[in-house]
């Protein structure tokens, strides 16, 4: 059973203040009982020490001086006698009830006449009340005997009783309001977890932007907030790409498909058309397909890079031939855009998934066709050195600003100034390549001055 926190907590402080009161409590009940009593013995004693010295130097009889000692003793029962060695009462004074009676038995009176001083709580009486008893040696003319000096522990006892009932009442009492106390302070202290409940079930999918009210307490309850507040700005933010994902991916989509509809639509309207011109519609349709498949590509690979099952089939393949490849793909694209586009370097070979890699090179001709614009030289040279190997491709088109450049491959990630409608893109590109490559083990990384074109390299191992 799971209960509130504020009476969990409330329980613990009570269990924890009834452990320390009752622990108090006995340590104050034990302590003032044998303080009582040590009171009580130090009087005994030095009672006895007055009988014992009055007994034997004057010819006084034992019951004026033991009637004179125990005067002063605290009030209540008190007696004096004296026993012979076998433990019979050769003398006795104080209170009648008691005289006649051994206040100790023979076992005592033994070890009292080896010269040992007894001190011990008895009962004594008809009623067996309580009482503290002392004897000790006692030389005298006739051989020896036990002097034994009582005081009653009735007065003892009932100030123990009282501190037990105090205690006994106090302590509950005590506890009721502590415990009312710590349940009231519990409530308060928790009404602001309450309240950011309450705020946070109201926040959903289509209200991320609401925020939790922030406590003033500078305390960990604020922390918690501004925490969730942290946690739902990321949400928001992730949402709000996605959101902007699905718009930009659904236009990237449409364009191709309305330039498609619309030539076929021409085609379709004119009265005679020819093989020439039926070849050259296809090829464009052609071109528009492979857009869209390089688009639909790159959705797939974000799809399973975000499910953890990006899989690789890596086998030697030979980065030139790549980079041949891709030009040759995009054929179409370039004789469109007015780009040139050429090729360099040495047949280099590594160990890599040649669809993967091909999609990351694709990637970036194409960026580089795109932001470089009409006239512009695009340039992919492959290349060889220490333990790596890879391609770059450079483009004399506008750069990048410095500030973009450490943002360049987080996904979602556009420069402004680069967008415009001829130029859609969902930002995601340049992320895909570089999980792409991270998989592989490799490197990617850009060199761009603004306004002097850009290079865009990967790097991957070789042994
Ligand atoms: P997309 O091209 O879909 O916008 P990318 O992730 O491929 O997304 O690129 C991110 C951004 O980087 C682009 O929006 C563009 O601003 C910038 N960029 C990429 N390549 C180049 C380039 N060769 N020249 C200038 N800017 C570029």
């Amino acid at each position: 059973m799971s209960l509130p926190i504020k009476v969990r907590l409330t329980v613990w402080y009570l269990t924890l203040l009834a452990v320390i009161l009752t622990a108090f409590g006995a340590f104050l009940f034990l302590r003032l009982k044998s303080d009582l009593i040590n009171a009580v013995d130090q009087i005994l004693g030095s009672r006895a020490a007055q009988i014992s010295l009055g007994y034997q130097g004057s010819d006084q009889n034992f019951q004026d001086v033991g009637d004179a000692s125990l005067r002063n003793l605290p009030p209540g029962e008190t007696a004096a006698q004296t026993l012979s060695a076998t433990g019979t009462v050769l003398d006795a004074t104080g209170d009648p009830a008691l005289a006649d009676q051994p206040m100790i038995g023979v076992q005592e009176v033994a070890t009292a006449l080896q010269g040992r001083r007894i001190v011990a709580s008895v009962t004594l009486g008809s009623d067996n009340e309580p009482f503290r008893v002392l004897a000790l040696r006692l030389p005298g003319p006739g051989g020896s005997s036990v002097l034994v000096v009582a005081s009653s522990l009735e007065d003892v006892d009932s100030s123990v009783h009282r501190l037990l009932v105090l205690f006994a009442t106090g302590i509950p009492v005590a506890l009721l309001l502590a415990s009312l106390g710590g349940w009231l302070i519990a409530r308060k202290a928790l009404r602001p977890v309450a309240r950011m409940t309450a705020e946070a079930q109201q926040i959903r999918a289509d209200r991320l932007g609401d925020r939790i009210a922030i406590p003033a307490t500078a305390d960990e309850l604020q922390r918690l907030a501004k925490t969730l507040n942290d946690m739902l700005g990321r949400l928001q933010e992730a949402v709000e790409s996605q959101r902007r994902f699905v718009a930009d991916a659904s236009h990237d989509l449409r364009t191709p498909l309305t330039v498609m509809g619309s030539e076929i639509d021409v085609g379709l309207e004119s009265p005679r058309l020819g093989a020439r011109e039926a070849r050259a519609l296809l090829a464009s349709n052609r071109e528009e397909v492979e857009r869209m498949a390089r688009m639909v590509n790159n959705l797939l690979v974000l799809a399973s890079i975000d499910d953890g099952q990006l899989e690789l089939l890596p086998v030697p393949t030979e980065l030139r031939a790549l980079a041949h490849e891709v030009v040759e793909g995009l054929r179409g694209f370039v004789s469109t855009t007015g780009v040139q586009i050429s090729t360099s370097g040495h047949a280099v070979s590594v160990i890599a998934d040649p669809g993967r890699l091909k999609q990351v090179l694709t990637n970036l001709v194409e960026n580089a066709m795109k932001y470089a614009g009409t006239g512009a030289q695009v340039r992919i040279s492959t290349w060889h050195r220490d333990s790596e190997a890879g391609f770059t491709v450079s483009d004399t088109g506008p750069g990048i600003p410095a500030e973009a450049v450490p943002h360049l491959f987080e996904r979602f990630f556009r420069v402004d100034a680069a967008r415009s409608s001829a130029r859609q893109g969902s930002g995601l590109g340049l992320a895909i390549c570089n999980d792409i490559i991270d998989a592989h083990g490799g490197r990617i990384w850009v060199e761009s001055t603004e306004g002097d074109g850009s290079s865009f390299s990967v790097a991957l191992p070789t042994s």
